[in-house]
């Protein structure tokens, strides 16, 4: 059988975003203030700064982006500490962490996590009933991955 991840009706969001995004993820997460609420916020330096004024409430803050947040948002999906990530990428521009975002959106897909980038995924994914109650998501089997004959 596949190991699992249980999402608790409680879910840690991690939220990033780039500095072109940083005013939409903030008008988005004024409008979905109350949403939040119920669950619990982790952020990269700076979005969990402007989080924290715009909802007021505490966010748990890694590090900037660029200095490392990226990454340690990227180790926490792999350690099981992050059920879904809303990260508003930027499009139009490269960023100097390029690498960093591209981790960190490969290792959601590593570790099977709910990810949004825009407003309208983001919309889909904080309406759906699976955030208010617990579900059990499977992770993907490395075992064979993992035992490789070198
Ligand atoms: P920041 O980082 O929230 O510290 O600006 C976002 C990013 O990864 O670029």
């Amino acid at each position: 059988m596949a190991d699992t991840r249980i999402l608790d009706v409680r879910k840690r969001i991690a939220l990033v975003a780039h500095d072109n995004k940083k005013k939409d993820l903030m008008e988005w997460a004024e409008y979905n203030k109350a949403a939040l609420s119920r669950h619990e916020l982790i952020a990269t330096g700076t979005t969990g700064k402007l989080l924290e004024d715009v909802l007021d409430r505490p966010v748990k803050k890694m590090m900037s982006g660029p200095l490392g947040g990226d990454q340690q948002v990227g180790a926490m999906i792999a350690s099981g500490e992050i059920d879904v990530l809303i990260f508003f990428w930027d499009p139009m521009e490269a960023q100097p962490h390029d690498p960093d975002v591209k981790a960190l959106l490969r290792l959601a897909v590593v570790w099977n996590i709910p990810v949004a980038s825009d407003r309208a995924s983001s919309d889909f994914l904080m309406t759906s009933p699976l955030m208010h109650q617990q579900y059990i998501a499977e992770i993907p089997d490395y075992g064979s991955y993992i035992k490789r004959q070198l």
